[in-house]
Formats: structure tokens, C-alpha cells, sequence
């Protein structure tokens, strides 16, 4: 019974045992019921040797950025998950595509809209699915309000604000090579998803101001915080900001007739909403083990995912925008 349930599962690899792949993916993989964790990918070999003995790992299914392409002959890996840092995403998946392998990719998709492209292009030349790693999809607070949006219980919204800053960051994240820019890139990216999914709408322009640096040393190349605002259609406004020297984690909309707020609105768990009318009472529930599952689900069931490289592709042509906006100074219009 047990062996036939397994056997249902599809086997993930994870490219990359980084922070998030150990302390969030490789956990939710225990919680799955369609796919579980069966490879890694890791240039450590010290991480190789720890991984395989806690998650029983065989050799076949261990590789380095190297020995990658390989993966392709083997049948226990259906989906490669890319969780490198934001410059490599572009080139693994495109790997992972020609070896015959769905791929999940997290946020930002790539550094540019080009990468977008050819990663969209290799994955539907491959004949498989690509996904970017959008846990809140499958948040039930962020689904609510998605769901407000869309039947206008509160109305037609006037104003949108979008907030997530962290008080620090290190490595490579503050290498504009491997990030592609600062915090707007690794953190403002969920103020520019949760505009566009509390409106359904996609916006048409962009001003962007660049904040003051408390740290220019560590800050050279990238911005150490930002302020943008996106104008949507009907009126509706987003004014949005992100930064590494600040901490804040909102996501607000006001309507003609009420309002809704997500605080904190990003993390990881313990999001919290509250209503003009209600405080939300929503279960918790493990983001990341929904996420890959509903993957899995799409894949088994030949449906396609909510979540497609197509909706990462608009927002890195988002975050493109705002770069313009901010170092121009001017207003962008987003074709
Ligand atoms: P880490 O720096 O913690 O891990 C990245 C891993 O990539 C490293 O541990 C390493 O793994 C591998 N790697 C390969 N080459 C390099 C290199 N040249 N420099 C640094 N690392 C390298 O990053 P995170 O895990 O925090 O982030 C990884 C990705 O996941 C990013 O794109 C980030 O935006 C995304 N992310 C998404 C989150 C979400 O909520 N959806 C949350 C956090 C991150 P190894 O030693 O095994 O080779």
C-alpha cells in the first residue's frame, strides 16, 4: 500500500542546498503527498555526503553542477527544482529542459526578459512544464483576497500599497552580477505580484524613486531601498516600496467600499489579514509543500499550472521597468 502510494509521487531535485532548499523546500518535501524529494544538485560535497545520509539519498541521484546533464537518463527525477542565486536560474532550467525534465524555477525568473524567453522557449521545445517557486498562490489569506478582488466585494479598489523590506541581506545577493539589483529584485518582486494579483489588472506605467543609502559601502552597485508607484487601469494607483535596511511586509487595498490588509503579507508563515468588516481567520498551511504539489497535480493531471514562467516573465519586465523609471527619474510606460 505504502510502496504503491509512493509510487504515485513524482521525484523532485533540488539544484542548489542553500538556505532556502534546506530550511524550507526539503522540509515541505516531507509534507507532500504528489512529489517528494529524490536528487540533489549541490557543488559542496561536505553538503552531498549530509544530505544523502539524513534524506536516504542514493548515489545514482546525487550530481554537481557538472555531472547535471546526466540527470536526463535518470527515471527517479520527473522535476528539477532551480534554487541557485537569481544570475544561474536562467541557464539551469534551460539545462534541466533539454534533459527532459519539468522545471520549477524561483523568483526573480531570470536578470532579463530575453532569459525569460529562452527559458519559456527550451521548456515548451522540451515538451515540459515550467513554474516559478510562488508559494503564496496556495496561501489561503492571499487567495482570499485575490478572491475579494476578483467578485469586488469591497468594490472597485482606488489604492493599492505594497510593502516588503528586510533589515539585512549578505552574499551574493549583494552582488549586482549574480542579483541583478537589490532588494527590489529578491523582495519588492512580491509587492509587484501581489499588485498585479489583488487587481487581476496589469499596470501601464511606472515612476520609481531610489532611497538614501545608510550604507553606500555595501550598497556600490545596487540600491539599498526604493519607492515606486504603478498606475493600473481604471484609475487604480499601487504605491509600493522595498529595502534592505527596513523591515515591513504589507499588502493593502482600498476599495469604494472597504478596505483589506495582509500583515505580514509575504512570510513564510503567520500571515495575518483583517477586513473593514473582519479580522481573517484563515488555516495555516505549509506554502511551499502546496506549491509543489499543485506542480506535481498539473503534470499528473495535464493541466496547466497557475503559476507559469509567462507570469515570472511579466515580472522581470516589471522590474525592468522600475529600474528605468528610477534611474531616469521619468515615467515609464509598460507596453
Ligand atoms: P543561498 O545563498 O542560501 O543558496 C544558494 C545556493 O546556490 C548555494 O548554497 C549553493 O549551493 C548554490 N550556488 C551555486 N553557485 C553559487 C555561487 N556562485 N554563489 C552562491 N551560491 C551558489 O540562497 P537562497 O537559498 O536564499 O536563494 C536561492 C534562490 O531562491 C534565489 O533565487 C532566491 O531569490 C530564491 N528564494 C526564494 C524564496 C521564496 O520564498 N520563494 C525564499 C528564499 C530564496 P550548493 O552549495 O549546494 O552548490
Amino acid at each position: 500500500m505504502e510502496k504503491e502510494k509512493s509510487e504515485k509521487k513524482l521525484g523532485i531535485a533540488l539544484v542548489g542546498l542553500g538556505k532556502y532548499s534546506a530550511g524550507q523546500l526539503a522540509p515541505a518535501l516531507q509534507e507532500t503527498q504528489h512529489c517528494y524529494l529524490a536528487g540533489i544538485v549541490t557543488g559542496s560535497a561536505l553538503k552531498a555526503s549530509e544530505w544523502k545520509a539524513r534524506h536516504h539519498l542514493p548515489d545514482t541521484n546525487i550530481y554537481d553542477y557538472t555531472t547535471f546533464d546526466s540527470i536526463a537518463g535518470n527515471k527517479d527525477i520527473d522535476i528539477v527544482y532551480v534554487v541557485l542565486p537569481n544570475s544561474m536560474h536562467a541557464e539551469y532550467v534551460i539545462r534541466a529542459a533539454k534533459a527532459g525534465k519539468h522545471v520549477i524555477c524561483e523568483k526573480p525568473m531570470a536578470l532579463t526578459v530575453e532569459d525569460c524567453d529562452r527559458m519559456i522557449t527550451a521548456c515548451k521545445e522540451a515538451g515540459k512544464m515550467l513554474s516559478i517557486g510562488y508559494r503564496l498562490h496556495f496561501e489561503p489569506h492571499t487567495r482570499e483576497l485575490i478572491e475579494y478582488g476578483r467578485s469586488k466585494r469591497f468594490g472597485e479598489w482606488n489604492l493599492i500599497r505594497a510593502e516588503n523590506g528586510m533589515g539585512s541581506t549578505e552574499g551574493w545577493r549583494l552582488n549586482k552580477e549574480m542579483a541583478g539589483g537589490g532588494p527590489l529584485m529578491d523582495v519588492g518582486i512580491y509587492c509587484v505580484q501581489g499588485t498585479r494579483y489583488i487587481t487581476g489588472l496589469e499596470p501601464i506605467s511606472v515612476t520609481a524613486q531610489e532611497g538614501p543609502k545608510k550604507s553606500p559601502e555595501r550598497f556600490k552597485n545596487i540600491e539599498e531601498s526604493l519607492s515606486w508607484q504603478f498606475e493600473f487601469p481604471n484609475g487604480i494607483i499601487a504605491q509600493c516600496k522595498s529595502s534592505y535596511a527596513d523591515e515591513y511586509n504589507l499588502l493593502r487595498a482600498e476599495g469604494s467600499s472597504g478596505w483589506v490588509e495582509l500583515s505580514p503579507a509575504y512570510a513564510y508563515n503567520g500571515i495575518k489579514g483583517k477586513t473593514s468588516e473582519i479580522n481573517l481567520s484563515l488555516p495555516e498551511v505549509n506554502q511551499q509543500a502546496k506549491q509543489m504539489d499543485d506542480f506535481a497535480i498539473a503534470i499528473k493531471s495535464n493541466r496547466p499550472t497557475p503559476v507559469p514562467g509567462e507570469m515570472g516573465r511579466q515580472d522581470v519586465k516589471l522590474l525592468q521597468a522600475i529600474y528605468q523609471a528610477m534611474k531616469t527619474g521619468e515615467k515609464i510606460m509598460i507596453g
